[in-house]
């Protein structure tokens, strides 16, 4: 069932809050983490309402779902400033989808599936901004390039002039200690930044609705966050 236009409205800003102290806590600037909400398997009237909110920056994990809102959103919020993020998994028959409809891609972990988007963004949009997923926990079945590949993969992705990279991104399985966890990918990331010397690398995509404190407290500086915004998700596609 859909949320109400309070429940969303509430969860957003209890969400807001909860940032704020979390930055407060870690001795970082109220505004250094940026909120994702992430809109996965809830209706493109979800998507709007938060948007009435002042939300402007949606994650979607499922390609054809995500384009099919993107289309929504654009007669619900005509010139509304969503910028959209493509948050799951890509495989190769659907990189041009992800060129042609979103703004940013948070799961590069290929060189050919960036090549392929590379060729595939369309020349009137800006280049498509793009995190390295990382696989900070060494889980074998994940996704992610392994934590020493990064540096490699992230100056190949410098000759592709269609992508912009940003930044990193992981998805740790949970365990007692996740501050622990973030913290290597923040060490990782800041290694990176010192290696690459770019100017756009600024975006250490991590924390979830469960960890987002920690990760905040870690260094992440934007958390990706579905159901403590949007509420429980059915659990076939959780
Ligand atoms: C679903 C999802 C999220 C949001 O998860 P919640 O626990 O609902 O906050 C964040 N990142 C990725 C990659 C996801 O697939």
């Amino acid at each position: 069932m859909m949320p109400s236009m309070t429940e969303i409205a509430q969860h957003r800003q209890a969400v807001l809050t909860r940032l704020q102290a979390a930055c407060a806590a870690a001795g970082r600037e109220p505004g250094a983490v940026r909120l994702l909400a992430v809109s996965k398997t809830f209706e493109a009237e979800a998507v709007h309402q938060a948007w009435c909110d002042g939300q402007r920056e949606f994650g979607e994990n499922y390609i054809q779902e995500g384009v099919d809102k993107i289309a929504r959103l654009r007669e619900l919020a005509p010139g509304g400033g969503l910028v959209w993020h493509c948050i799951g998994p890509v495989q190769s028959n659907k990189t041009r989808l992800v060129a042609e409809h979103f703004d940013w891609l948070h799961t590069v972990d290929r060189l050919k599936i960036a090549q392929r988007l590379n060729e595939q963004r369309p020349a009137h949009l800006p280049p498509l901004n793009v995190c390295l997923q990382v696989n900070i926990d060494g889980g074998d079945t994940k996704s992610g390039v392994a934590p020493h590949e990064a540096l490699g993969l992230a100056q190949a992705l410098l000759a592709l002039p269609r992508l912009r990279l940003r930044g990193l991104m992981t998805i740790p399985d949970p365990v007692d200690d996740m501050v622990a966890v973030h913290t290597r990918a923040r060490v990782l990331f800041e290694d990176l930044q010192r290696a690459l010397a770019l100017p756009d690398f600024d975006t250490l995509s991590m924390g979830m609705s469960g960890d987002m404190d920690a990760a905040v407290q870690a260094g992440s500086t934007m958390v990706r966050v579905g159901s403590a915004i949007f509420g429980t998700r059915p659990s076939k596609t959780a």
